[in-house]
């Protein structure tokens, strides 16, 4: 035996496979070791389970305190079937006087519904005090930052008078500085679905991603795509600018989620 494939043999066995028993049903598991650095939705990832199924398993009551060195047991058997292989998520505990209608509110989900299906939840009407509610947090992976300069936001996501109209509404977006002629580059790969002026946002490029998510980029100067075109990450697509309604050059970025603006600053790694 090549002592590459012994290497690889002993670390396969050396993976624990262990069995725990939950209620009435035995379920099969791994032992994952929390190394620093680590969340537990990109333990949920690699192990291709969800993080609600991680967090039910071990007890967990808040995802966000993963001590290093704890030993989680993978429940690879115990895959959530609602809420896909891989959702991820917060938790809300259930105090009187909420609904679901509220709740999804409150966390930006469209429809309460979703939560009594992923939560098998059978009679929304009966919450009890304390439950915990597994509210999914769109996932999203890999998106980048558009510019590859030193970033200022000029103007955050979220309600506010805006600066040239006065109207208080939402700021579907982010804004960063930018001189004009500043490359913007594709935040994800995807297919251009718009590229021309589009009111108030000036020169736009939308680019519709794989997973129901979208991103778009205002008041460019420059549109170096077409609808149609398939765009890879990092791809330059145009240039920033200051068409459209806007104070001074700037780049305006979109993330939305089936058609529903998120904020961006959730999605990238800002500094
Ligand atoms: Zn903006």
């Amino acid at each position: 035996m090549k002592r590459k494939n012994f290497k690889v043999v002993i670390t396969v066995l050396s993976i624990v496979f262990i069995s725990v028993s939950w209620t009435s049903s035995c379920i099969a598991g791994l032992v994952h070791k929390v190394k620093a650095g680590e969340t537990l939705s990109g333990i949920a990832r690699k192990y291709d389970v969800s993080v609600k199924s991680i967090a039910k398993t071990n007890n967990l009551k808040s995802i966000d305190h993963l001590q290093i060195g704890k030993k989680l047991i993978i429940p690879i058997d115990a895959k959530t079937p609602n809420a896909g292989g891989s959702a991820d998520g917060t938790w809300h505990v259930i105090k009187d006087g909420d609904t679901l209608y509220n709740i999804a509110r409150k966390h930006n989900i469209k429809d309460w519904k979703e939560l009594q299906k992923i939560n098998n939840i059978s009679n929304p009407k009966q919450l009890q005090i304390g439950q915990e509610i597994f509210i999914p947090v769109h996932e999203s992976v890999g998106f980048e930052i558009p510019l590859q300069i030193p970033l200022v936001v000029t103007s955050h996501y979220g309600y506010r008078n805006h600066p040239v109209t006065r109207h208080y509404r939402l700021h579907e977006g982010i804004d960063f500085r930018a001189r004009t002629g500043t490359r913007v580059y594709a935040s994800k790969t995807g297919t251009v679905t718009y590229a021309a002026r589009k009111g108030g946002y000036g020169k736009t490029v939308s680019i519709q991603h794989e997973d129901d998510f979208s991103t778009s980029y205002g008041h460019l100067s420059r549109i170096y795509v077409s609808v149609g075109d398939f765009v890879r990450q990092g791809q330059v697509i145009g240039l920033t600018g200051n068409t459209g309604i806007s104070t001074g050059p700037h780049l305006h970025f979109e993330i939305r989620y089936k058609g529903k603006s998120e904020n961006p600053a959730r999605h990238l790694d800002l500094p």
